[in-house]
């Protein structure tokens, strides 16, 4: 922990105000005082981060290297306070300048380096490293503009680009030492040697990331692209100013923008070339690395592990392998060997539409070395395991990217129970069967700090007032609550901080969105990517119905409730988007409603990102985590949620299974099949249709959608949706809606019993220290990548 004074705070403050970005204290604005306490703090970064350095050198310790298409990090200032205990002081020290903390911190843009779950693990897994001072190294690239802006017009999503990088960002370094040269195109001599027709330079760019009380901090090195060449003066003289710029042009389109597909796979040559200069640069910078300080490279695997999230970097395989034998000189068996050793993967999704796969024309097209090296192993693979060509590498013209990843791993995990047992006995079943050790399971988890101390400091005092200081780095004393959930003293403490929370909340979306919301009653939240597989229809339909019960009998005993959604579809995801103006359109409808006051409402703010969530999850006291069982491989929402003294309604996939056996079956509202049943159910012919016909109430509000009750002036808006879900309905929203509609029945009922009501929140926030990413990243090292933790030594 830094124990800098306030007087010396301020001063720093003061100089990088005047000296760093010359603005006279009268005349600083909000982005200049935003700015100089960045840089303060990330001097005070600076030397953990080289000590962490150091330290790995002298004690040779084993690297983590964790490849990742995305790091949905969010607002990085106040987290680096938070982690240095710096927070209250700044907070201070500021307020002496007339300056608000809270101000400063919301002029940051998030860094939205990712669409969702996958990204934001990443993320986690950064911050508990260096909590837990475990010696490692996030790698992605440095996207000028992340993930798009929302807004609704007329109900309807509307992408704009967001340019995060238009301001300067202050938090990271540029590297110029560190500059790859990534190879694309051509052709392969018979030699074997590849003569590229493409080059573009790799350019690192190094944020460090603190841990917990600023004892360890480990470097996230973003790639930025640059053309090799600068443009051709020639051409630019003779007056051809564009096609002079082109090389340029071309290369920076390489670290231009974040592919917004999220679970689904695009297949486009951009994403390739992408993936590729990722996983070349920090392939080239780890064994640059290595070999600065070995000169065997047999010893690779000791000092090096390496990680890739999901199949984006599975290139990673025949690149590491290119690299060893074209460039190192090494043999085909040894380099193949050390490779595999070096390599583990994580499968993140079952969806048949998200598995990657490319063409062996465009695979042999931009990286033809590449092809050459993937047919090999596939020889190798099928000579070692005899498999049927349906499990091979290369089948049908497509270059399958898990099969890929999976067989040059030491280790390929599933990131719940569930999602590991049905990698096991569905996807992977035949190649489990040859290598039954390779699949393991590491599930998911979220960083306590940001998700719990910095989102929720009410409740984060309330849970130090009970247990004592110090569950930030040791969340299973959560548990220790479990001792006041009869303790009235306690759990009103935790009510009051639900309800500090939702005040704030109320305020937030009166001033942002004109909305005024009751926070007397029950927030009811599911923000997530809108899919249909999360369900946000079965939501929808509900809601409907509660609406057109609310109307038939309105002077019932209605428990109020505002359901809250958020949530960004894929540009190109027809469905999601329709899903999105559905919502939009019935909150409309139900929030002009006279009958709804103070029963019902809709909000839906737009541009969900991380700060939206950690604004919004400590405010809820219902979350929604409603996937078809077997589709949704862990979530971590649902972890933030528990965290937070939310309950859950969910059913029994990815990780709500865990959470509920922690957190105790009488404490989580379960409805739906399982994932078994799921499967039984796809076999009945019609089972959409025999589902609601055997619900009145699902036939009303299908009958409700599609007469255009939401849409008046555009009556036909939601007739496809309503036909699918008789037709088709993918993901069983109609044979899980009776169970759904109950279970919501049963909370209605449980919220009247406040007492209760927060007693279940509290054995709930008790039963989510499992939930630390802190414990997984522990998984990870002790069973995949066999690091040690070179850090303070506290558990
Ligand atoms: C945690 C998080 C997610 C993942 O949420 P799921 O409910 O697990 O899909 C997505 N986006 C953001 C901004 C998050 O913070």
């Amino acid at each position: 922990m830094s124990d800098i004074s306030a007087e010396a705070l301020r001063a720093r403050i003061d100089q990088h105000l005047i000296y760093t970005l010359g603005k006279d204290k009268p005349h600083a604005s909000i982005y200049d005082w935003r700015m100089a306490v960045s840089y303060t703090i990330r001097d005070l970064i600076v030397e953990p981060w080289f000590a962490a350095t150091r330290r790995t050198y002298e004690a040779q310790g084993k690297r983590v290297y964790y490849l990742s298409m995305e790091f949905l990090i969010g607002r990085i200032l106040e987290d680096a306070m938070i982690n240095l205990g710096l927070h209250d002081t700044i907070a201070a020290v500021l307020m002496d300048e007339g300056i608000t903390l809270d101000d400063v911190i919301e002029n940051e843009p998030d860094a939205a380096l990712g669409n969702g779950g996958l990204g934001r693990l990443a993320a986690c897994f950064l911050e508990s490293m260096s909590t837990l001072g475990c010696p490692g190294f996030g790698y992605g690239i440095r996207y000028e503009h992340g993930l798009f802006r929302q807004r609704f017009e007329g109900g309807q999503q509307v992408e704009t680009p967001e340019d995060w990088l238009n301001q300067t960002h202050p938090w990271e370094f540029e590297r110029p030492e560190a500059r790859y040269t990534i190879p694309f195109k051509g052709h392969v001599g018979d030699d074997g040697h590849w003569h590229p027709a493409e080059t573009v330079l790799a350019r690192a760019y190094d944020t460090p990331v603190v841990g917990w009380q600023g004892e360890w901090a480990n470097t996230l090195r973003l790639w930025g692209a640059h053309p090799t060449e600068l443009f051709d003066l020639e051409r630019f003289n003779s007056g051809d100013h564009t096609a002079a710029a082109a090389p340029e042009a071309l290369a920076r389109t390489l670290s231009r923008v974040l592919y917004p597909e999220d679970a689904t796979d695009s297949g486009k040559e951009l994403r390739l070339k992408q993936e590729f200069f990722l996983t070349s640069a920090a392939l080239q910078d780890i064994l640059r690395r290595f070999r600065s300080e070995y000169d065997d490279m047999s010893l690779l695997p000791d000092k090096v592990a390496i990680q890739m999230n999901d199949t984006h970097p599975a290139i990673a395989g025949p690149e590491l392998i290119r690299l060893l034998t074209d460039e190192h000189g090494l043999g085909w068996d040894v380099a193949k060997d050390l490779a595999q050793r070096c390599l583990n993967y994580t499968n993140h999704t079952l969806l048949p539409e998200a598995l990657e796969q490319w063409s062996t024309w465009l695979m042999g097209r931009v990286l033809p070395r590449h092809m050459q090296i993937i047919e090999r192993i596939d020889r190798d693979h099928q000579a070692a395991t005899g498999c049927a060509p349906e499990q091979k590498i290369v089948h049908q013209d497509q270059v399958r990217m898990g099969i890929l990843a999976f067989v040059m791993a030491s280790h390929v995990n599933g990131v719940s129970a569930l999602h590991t047992d049905l990698m096991r006995s569905t996807v992977f079943a035949q190649l489990h069967a040859h290598y039954p050790d390779r699949i393991i399971n590491q599930t998911n988890g979220v960083t306590p700090r940001r998700w719990l101390r910095l989102a929720n400091p009410g409740l984060s005092a309330v849970i130090t007032d009970a247990i004592g200081p110090g569950w930030e780095r040791d969340l299973d004393r959560l548990q220790g609550l479990r001792q006041y959930e009869n303790d009235p003293a306690v759990i009103d403490a935790v009510r009051l901080a639900k309800r500090a929370n939702k005040v704030a909340f109320s305020n937030w979306t009166a001033r942002q969105l004109g909305v005024d919301i009751d926070p007397d009653a029950m927030f009811d939240v599911q923000i997530k990517r809108i899919h249909e597989y999360k369900r946000q229809l079965l939501n929808v339909f509900e809601t409907v119905a509660r609406w057109h019960a609310i109307r038939t009998n309105p002077d019932a005993n209605w428990t109020p409730r505002v359901k809250i959604f958020g949530g960004k579809a894929a540009p190109g995801y027809f469905t999601a988007k329709t899903i999105i103006r559905l919502i939009n359109d019935i909150a409309v409808v139900i929030n002009n409603d006279p009958a709804m006051r103070g029963r019902l409402k809709v909000v839906y703010p737009a541009n969900y990102n991380v700060s939206m969530a950690q604004r919004l999850i400590p405010a809820a006291d219902l979350s929604e985590q409603i996937s078809t069982a077997g589709k949704e491989a862990s979530g971590t929402g649902n972890m933030k949620f528990t965290m937070n003294g939310a309950l859950t309604i969910g059913t029994l996939d990815g990780a709500n299974v865990e959470i509920r056996d922690h957190v105790g079956a009488d404490n989580f509202f379960l409805f739906g099949m399982t994932a078994a049943e799921v499967q039984k159910r796809y076999q009945m012919p019609r089972h959409a249709r025999s589902a609601i016909l055997e619900s009145q109430q699902l036939q009303d509000v299908l009958q409700i959608v599609a007469e255009g009750h939401f849409n008046a002036n555009e009556p036909g808006r939601y007739h496809g949706l309503v036909y699918a879900t008789w037709n088709h309905d993918p993901f069983l929203v109609a044979s899980d809606y009776d169970s759904y509609e109950s279970s919501q029945r049963d909370v209605d009922a449980a919220f009247a019993d406040q007492a209760q009501w927060h007693q279940t929140a509290l054995r709930n926030i008790a039963g989510a220290g499992y939930f630390s990413s802190d414990r997984t990243i522990r998984g990870y090292m002790d069973d995949i990548w066999k690091a040690k933790r070179l850090g303070n030594d506290k558990p």
